[in-house]
């Protein structure tokens, strides 16, 4: 019996997270015994260049050696306390010297916890309950956050899953990614009732997807003339995009922000900062209850803090800028050359590939690319070992191990896996 059959017998779908079972693409999924660098290895010994990148924490490719020293002197110390600890005010130093927004930070468990404790947050200080979110964009698996996108441009929330309740989706508000005017129109209908607006200021996660020139900007001033909070989710942007983020990037100042993957270094972690008056709200400090066994847990603060410390030299941006642009100007080329109509959106070492034509600035751009060719395309480059993620709507993830032989490597199996594919 194959190891996914023997997977679906104990675990829903084979897996612990819906995007791995290869539901996208077609197939059963590749299953991963080992990581070294830019590299996943299978059951099989087979080796694939990486670009699911954990889908995010592996900014510095796999089992880098001072994550790896750090994980080890953290072993030595013991794996959890239930007490505070040193690490965990270094990491948050790091954190708020390193995002312009942040002041003070809680740590969490995983980006989901992140975003449903910021929402907590935003509806507690500003006495509001209704929350902004725009199609595409995805914040965890919290019940406010499961909300179908709407037919309309600007829409009440119904539940996109199972189990939540239209009670609780009844108080987030959809809007199209980069469509501005819909969202003034949800502030024109709801302006004293919406706590917050949650938006992932590039959006990672139907493929990657950037704001429109003033997009960010028009959120900004609408939180401000109506008096509710702006949070970005940069729990994929957060030291990926820019050592500070999308925030840094982009010049905008959210008031709370959310973070995850990269500053767990490839461990179980979140986290959620921002102005300090927002932030003093929380428990133990001032009443908004959030808590968590495991939230500073030795082990992924290590591996964190080992992460940044090798991010803060700036350098290492440079170095993803060049290999990502490499990269990204190569799959353009040879589709080009080859007639497959191809939109590649980079921001850094993120990468949003789309068979279209383009544009790509919101969710229905990315429905109706051509999605059966991106899962023939995916598994011919499987088939050459290059792993990209198993969907249309991930985001590819360069690290920095990820070097001139794995981008050559990469290019040549993406011109064998594009022929035959013209127009
Ligand atoms: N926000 C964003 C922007 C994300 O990309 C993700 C995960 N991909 C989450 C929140 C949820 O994080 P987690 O999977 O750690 O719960």
């Amino acid at each position: 019996m194959s190891l996914y059959r023997r997977a679906c017998r104990t675990l829903p779908g084979g897996v612990n997270s819906p995007v791995r079972a290869f539901r996208g693409v077609g197939g059963d999924p590749v299953f991963i015994r080992a990581a070294r660098g830019a590299y996943l290895e299978d059951e099989a010994a087979l080796r694939y260049v990486d670009y699911i990148g954990g889908y995010g924490p592996m900014i510095l490719g796999h089992r880098h050696p001072q994550v790896e020293e750090a994980l080890r002197r953290a072993l030595e110390m013991g794996t959890v306390f239930g007490a505070p600890s040193r690490a965990e005010v270094e990491l948050a130093e790091q954190i708020c010297a390193a995002v312009p927004s942040v002041e003070m930070v809680r740590l969490v468990n995983s980006g989901t916890e992140a975003t449903m404790s910021a929402l907590r947050l935003a509806r507690a200080a500003t006495g509001r309950s209704k929350l902004v979110k725009l199609a595409g964009c995805y914040h965890g698996h919290g019940d406010a956050f499961l909300v179908a996108a709407g037919s309309g441009a600007a829409t009440l929330g119904v539940p996109s899953s199972p189990g939540v309740p239209r009670a609780v989706t009844s108080d987030t508000l959809t809007a199209a990614y980069n469509d501005p005017e819909a969202v003034a129109e949800l502030f024109q209908m709801h302006g004293d009732e919406i706590a917050a607006i949650f938006v992932e200021p590039l959006a990672g996660n139907m493929g990657l997807v950037p704001p429109t020139k003033g997009y960010l900007e028009t959120l900004r001033r609408l939180c401000d003339d109506h008096g509710a909070l702006l949070v970005f989710d940069e729990v994929m942007t957060g030291f990926r995009v820019a050592y500070g983020g999308a925030q840094e990037l982009l010049g905008i100042d959210p008031d709370l922000t959310t973070l995850g993957k990269i500053i767990g270094g490839g461990l179980p972690i979140g986290a959620y900062g921002g102005r300090r008056d927002l932030m003093e709200r929380i428990a133990p400090a001032g009443p908004v209850y959030q808590a968590g066994t495991l939230s500073g847990n030795p082990l992924a603060v290590a591996a964190g803090r080992a992460t940044l410390d090798l991010l803060a030299d700036g350098s290492v941006y440079d170095e993803l800028e060049a290999t990502s642009g490499r990269l990204a100007a190569g799959l353009r080329e040879i589709a080009a050359g080859l007639d497959v109509p191809l939109t590649v959106h980079r921001q850094g070492s993120m990468l949003g590939v789309f068979f279209t034509a383009g544009p790509v600035r919101r969710q229905e751009d990315v429905d109706g690319s051509d999605r059966d060719r991106f899962a023939r395309v995916f598994h011919r480059l499987l088939e050459h070992g290059v792993h990209p993620p198993p969907s249309a709507y991930e985001t590819w993830f360069v690290s920095t191990a990820h070097g001139e032989d794995e981008i050559g490597k990469t290019l040549e199996a993406w011109r064998a896996a594009l022929e035959g594919e013209g127009v």
